[in-house]
């Protein structure tokens, strides 16, 4: 492998501060990475001459002392991001040819930072999907894979793929229900999904706007401490941008854990857990102990209906989110000869089953008969949920979980939508109640696929769970790198 590639965005920020490599050099080391491992399909467009154009500003940055915390650092960027003039499509055919005219805030955070955009990536389609099956323009295929094709996880499955596959130093991704964090355990890599709120969402392709969270997927977790440092921040132009400051969440990585009490809630650990999961849930607990933590079991007695709740939730508001894909404000339009016969054809050539399946299932839990019956009853529970990690939280400083039930599977092996849903079992209740939370790997299962495990903080709390990440990570020493890796 390139020994550009060996770097960590960490150690890659102060190799070029310390002027031992250009972002020149770091970045066609990257591009050439890209071509080599393009048959992973993670990248949806590469913008190789723009990279390397950015790539120069911030060889000029370095030299004249006024780099930013990111400067010169190449990333992908998760397709739901809105980058200016450079086509942002979701995964969907309905937006193949879209070209937004502005930036999201994330996105521009990072490039004011001084990070240097390498392409777009891929993920399923309006990242609704749990193996990046649902992309239009087909599927991802896991590095870690052996003899059969396997599923990066979804929706950010480009995003972990190319961050596994040493394609990107970093990327970012979205997260609504675990589509940062499922994937990040499934490609070996850390996924972290911040609290709702702390990255603004103006600017991305809205899916479901009261779960929607951006965060990073990088190969450590200092990286993603660094990536969340410049993506975070107060946002007037999205009124759920919460402005609350977040501390730089370097200084925290080291602090020691002694003391702080971690929950193991009861109901993460029950039937379709895979045995080797099982095994790495348990050495983590046992390494969070013998690193000074207390650990106390916990119930969060309604998990059982998180994922119920979320498939109804999520589906409503995608319903009325995707209402603007028409034919006539954004993307694809099918001509025809009324009004009503143009938007049945746009709509129908333009999204795939999966997001049609999401829209008939929000238009029905949405209508007049069965709105108290679902809808509202589904709000209600999410608020118990809520409560089950606001009560716990009086008593534990963080939860420790299993990331998944299982490691990745092959492509093709989930075709009824029911069985897809259940990978989100783990991760959708953090998302419902808006607490950030982590995906670290920890080892490999006994076919050599990645496990990850999943730690969640309060609300806001993004220092405290990079800390205690940050000590499993120690522990779990988990620093292989796929086959499937750009050499
Ligand atoms: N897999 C979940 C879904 O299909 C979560 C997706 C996501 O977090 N974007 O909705």
């Amino acid at each position: 492998m390139s020994d550009f590639l060996k770097l960590d965005l960490l150690g890659a920020s102060i190799a070029l501060k310390n002027k031992e490599i250009s972002s020149v050099e770091l970045t066609n080391a990257y591009i050439n990475a890209i071509e080599k491992t393009s048959s992973l399909g993670a990248y949806l467009d590469v913008q190789a001459d723009y990279a390397l154009e950015m790539a120069n500003r911030s060889d000029k940055k370095i030299q004249q002392g006024t780099a930013g915390p990111l400067e010169g650092i190449p990333i992908g960027v998760k397709d739901m991001f809105c980058t200016k003039n450079i086509k942002t499509t979701a995964s969907s055919k309905i937006l193949e040819n879209f070209y937004p005219t502005y930036e999201s805030t994330v996105t521009q955070n990072l490039w004011n930072d001084g990070a240097v955009m390498l392409g777009k990536l891929s993920c399923d389609e309006f990242a609704m999907g749990s193996s990046n099956e649902t992309a239009a323009k087909g599927n991802v295929i896991n590095p870690w894979s052996k003899t059969n094709p396997m599923s990066p996880g979804g929706s950010s499955g480009g995003s972990a793929a190319a961050v596994a596959a040493r394609s990107a130093l970093a990327a970012t991704g979205t997260d609504t229900g675990g589509s940062i964090r499922q994937p990040a355990a499934f490609c070996g890599i850390t996924g972290l999904k911040p609290t709702y709120g702390r990255c603004s969402r103006w600017g991305i392709v809205a899916f479901s706007s009261s779960l929607d969270q951006a965060g990073p997927l990088t190969r450590t977790v200092s990286d993603a401490a660094l990536m969340l440092n410049s993506m975070a921040g107060y946002d007037v132009k999205d009124s759920t941008s919460a402005n609350i400051s977040m501390p730089d969440l370097m200084t925290y990585l080291d602090n020691s854990i002694k003391g702080k009490k971690i929950g193991i809630p009861k109901e993460y650990t029950q039937d379709g857990i895979s045995q080797d999961i099982m095994k790495f849930y348990e050495s983590s607990i046992n390494w969070l102990k013998d690193s000074g933590a207390e650990i106390v079991p916990v119930s969060l007695p309604h998990t059982k209906y998180a994922l119920p709740v979320y498939y109804i939730i999520a589906p409503a508001e995608a319903s009325s989110n995707l209402a603007r894909y028409d034919g006539v404000r954004y993307g694809a339009r099918n001509e025809a000869a009324t009004l009503d016969e143009m938007y049945e054809l746009t709509r129908g050539n333009g999204f795939g089953d999966e997001v049609k399946r999401r829209i008939m299932i929000g238009t029905y839990v949405l209508s007049s008969g069965y709105y108290d019956a679902y809808y509202l009853k589904a709000q209600k529970v999410r608020r118990l949920i809520k409560e089950d990690f606001e009560n716990v939280f009086k008593n534990v400083d963080y939860l420790l979980t299993p990331s998944t039930p299982t490691t990745a599977f092959e492509l093709g092996q989930k075709q009824d939508p029911l069985t897809m849903y259940l990978n989100d079992i783990f991760t959708v209740p953090a998302s419902l109640a808006g607490v950030p939370g982590i995906s670290i790997p920890v080892g490999l299962d006994s076919s050599g696929l990645p496990v990850g495990v999943q730690l969640i903080a309060n609300s806001f709390d993004e220092p405290g769970l990079i800390n205690v990440a940050r000590t499993l990570e120690k522990c779990a020493d988990f620093n292989l790198i796929p086959d499937g890796a750009a050499k």
